[in-house]
C-alpha cells in the first residue's frame, strides 16, 4: 500500500472547559501533523447531548487559537473536504455503517428497559459474576438475537425504543500494537456488547469516533490513556466494518498527575493547588464558579507549549527550550513516555520566566506603563524599556513588573531591615558620604565610572566590598535583590541617586 498523507484530529467533547491536558493531546497532534507535513483536524465530538455544556466549544476554539496550536481543518478552522467536523452535523451518516453491522451479524437491537437491565446487573452482582452485558448475558436478555424474527421487526416497526450493540465473540483475543506501549492483548471476554446507536438515530461515541476517523481518512490516533480501555473495541469495529486495512495507528498519551504523583490532575483541582488547571479563564455556566486560566495569570502562550510538550515527552537530550518549530522537528511518538507525567508547577514558572526573558523590552515597556498608570505614574518611554531590560530576568510573570521596577519610579522611603542589622555600623555614613562626594564629581555617569567612584569610597574607608555592596543597593533601592547595581545607579541618573543616597543617610540610623 503506498504512503497515506499523515491526518490527525483532536476530537474533544464540549463537556465543559478544555483541560490542559486536552491541549497537550492537540499540541502532540499538532507536533506530529507539522513533523509529517499532514493534516490536522478539529472535529467536535457531541453526540452525548446529555453533556452538552454552552460555550464550551467556543472555549476550545479560542484556547487552540491562544496557545497557537491551530488545526488546519475543522470547526473553527475553516471547512476542508470532509466536513462537516461536528458530529450532530453528521447524525445522517452513521447509520448505513450501523445497518451494515446487523447485517453483517456483529451488531444487534437490544430492547430492555433501564429496569431490566438493573436487574440484570442485580442478579450477576448477587452471584459475584461482572455484571456486564456480554456473550452470556445477551442469552438471557430482550434483543433481536433472543426474540424470534417477526416480533423483532414488529417492535421495530411499532417505534419500540432501542439500542444497537456489537455483538462480540464470546472469547476472542484483541491484538493491537500502540505506538506509545507496544503490544496490547485484550479478550473480549473482558469486554462488553457496547452500545453504537440508539433509537433517536444518534450513534454512541465508538460508532461515531470510528465512522469518522475512516471517513475523514485519520491515519494516527493520538489521544489519551483514558482512551485505551476502548481501543481493542474500536480495532473489532474497523475489522467488522471491513476497514482494518487502513486502520489509523494508536498512540495513547500518558496521564498528567498533580504534582505529589498521586492521581490523575483532574478539572476539579481547579485553582486548588495553585496553578490553573485551564488555558483559558473559565466560568462555568452551570454554578457559575470562575476557574483561572493560564492566560489570565499572566503565562505566555509559548511557555505553555514548551512545558506541555515535556510534560510526558523529552527530546532525549538536555534542551529544554524549543520554539514550536523546533518541537515540531524533534517530535516522535516513541519518546513520549508510558508513565504518567508529573505537573510542576516550578517548572511552569521557569519556562515563563525564559520567554519573558525572549519578549521585547518595547512590548514590555508597554505592559510596565499600564501598571504605572494605577498608581499615577508616567514616564519616557525609553527609560521604560530601560528599566524592563535590567529587571526582566527577575520575573516569571508580566504583571510583576511593578513589584519588581517600582524603585525605579519612586525612591525609596524604607529600607530592608535584615540588611541594615547585619550591615550598618559606624563606617556606613562615612563611606556614603565620600560616595555621595565622589559621583558629584563623575562627569560621564555610567555603571564604570560608578564602580570606580564606589571603589574608591570603600579604599579611603578601609571597608571591603562585601560588608557594603548590600548596604548600598539598599540605600539606593530600599530591598535587598535587583538588577546588576551600577548599571542600576547608571539609570536612576546622577541626581537621584545622589539624593537617594543623602535620604539613606537621615533615614537610616
Ligand atoms: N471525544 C473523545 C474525548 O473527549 C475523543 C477520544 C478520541 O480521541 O478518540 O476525549
Amino acid at each position: 500500500m503506498t504512503e497515506r498523507k499523515v491526518r490527525v484530529r483532536f476530537a474533544p467533547s464540549p463537556t465543559g472547559a478544555l483541560h490542559i491536558g486536552g491541549v497537550r493531546t492537540a499540541l502532540y497532534n499538532y507536533l506530529f501533523a507539522k513533523k509529517h507535513g499532514g493534516d490536522f483536524i478539529l472535529r467536535i465530538e457531541d453526540t452525548d447531548q446529555g453533556r452538552f455544556v454552552p460555550g464550551a466549544e467556543e472555549y476550545i476554539i479560542e484556547s487552540l487559537k491562544w496557545v497557537g496550536i491551530e488545526p488546519n481543518e475543522g470547526i473553527g478552522f475553516g471547512d476542508g473536504p470532509f466536513a462537516p467536523y461536528r458530529q450532530s452535523d453528521r447524525k445522517p451518516m452513521y447509520k448505513n455503517y450501523v445497518d451494515q453491522l446487523i447485517n453483517d451479524g456483529y451488531a444487534y437491537y437490544a430492547f430492555d428497559t433501564a429496569e431490566e437491565l438493573d436487574a440484570m446487573r442485580d442478579r450477576l452482582k448477587a452471584s459475584n459474576v461482572d455484571s456486564k452485558y456480554d456473550a452470556i448475558t445477551r442469552t438471557t436478555m430482550i434483543n433481536s438475537l433472543t426474540l424470534p424474527e417477526d416480533e423483532t421487526k414488529r417492535r421495530l416497526e411499532n417505534g419500540d425504543a432501542y439500542v444497537v450493540r456489537i455483538k462480540l465473540p464470546r472469547k476472542e483475543e484483541v491484538k493491537f500494537h500502540d505506538e506509545i506501549r507496544g503490544w496490547v492483548t485484550v479478550n473480549t471476554s473482558t469486554m462488553d456488547d457496547k452500545v453504537l446507536f440508539k433509537s433517536d438515530g444518534m450513534p454512541t461515541y465508538h460508532m461515531a469516533n470510528i465512522v469518522d476517523d475512516y471517513s475523514m481518512q485519520i491515519t494516527h490516533v493520538i489521544r489519551g490513556e483514558e482512551w485505551l480501555p476502548s481501543a481493542p473495541l474500536h480495532v473489532l469495529l474497523y475489522r467488522y466494518l471491513g476497514w482494518e486495512a487502513v486502520m489509523p495507528k494508536f498512540a495513547h498519551l500518558p496521564l498528567l498527575l498533580k504534582p505529589d504523583g498521586n492521581g490523575k490532575l483532574s478539572k476539579r483541582d481547579g485553582d486548588k493547588l495553585g496553578f490553573p488547571v485551564f488555558p483559558l479563564e473559565w466560568k462555568d455556566p452551570n454554578s457559575g464558579e470562575i476557574s483561572s486560566g493560564y492566560k489570565q495569570s499572566g503565562y505566555l502562550p509559548e511557555a505553555v507549549v514548551n512545558l506541555l510538550a515535556f510534560l510526558g515527552w523529552n527530546p532525549g537530550t538536555h534542551q529544554e527550550l524549543f520554539t514550536k518549530e523546533e518541537l515540531a522537528e524533534a517530535f516522535t511518538l516513541d519518546r513520549v513516555s508510558k508513565h504518567g507525567a508529573k505537573f510542576d508547577q516550578n517548572k511552569a514558572k521557569w519556562y515563563n520566566q525564559q520567554y519573558i526573558r525572549k519578549v521585547d523590552n518595547s512590548v514590555l515597556a508597554l505592559e510596565l506603563e499600564k501598571q504605572l498608570a494605577n498608581y499615577n505614574i508616567k514616564a519616557e518611554k525609553q527609560y521604560l524599556e530601560q528599566v524592563c531590560a535590567l529587571v526582566k530576568e527577575k520575573i516569571s510573570f508580566i504583571k510583576e513588573l511593578w513589584d519588581y521596577s517600582n524603585y525605579f519610579f519612586v525612591e525609596p522611603t524604607v529600607y530592608d531591615e535584615t540588611v541594615i542589622k547585619k550591615r550598618w555600623n559606624e563606617k556606613s555614613p562615612l563611606v556614603i558620604n565620600d560616595l555621595i562626594e565622589l559621583l558629584r564629581n563623575v562627569s560621564n555617569f555610567d555603571h564604570a565610572n560608578i564602580e570606580a567612584a564606589y571603589n574608591q569610597a570603600l579604599e579611603r574607608n578601609e571597608v571591603a566590598n562585601k560588608d557594603f555592596l548590600q548596604m548600598f543597593r539598599v540605600c539606593l533601592s530600599g530591598v535587598a535583590g535587583g538588577p546588576p547595581i551600577f548599571e542600576m545607579a547608571a539609570l536612576f541618573g546622577k541626581e537621584s541617586t545622589i539624593t537617594r543616597l543623602e535620604n539613606a543617610l537621615s533615614r537610616i540610623k
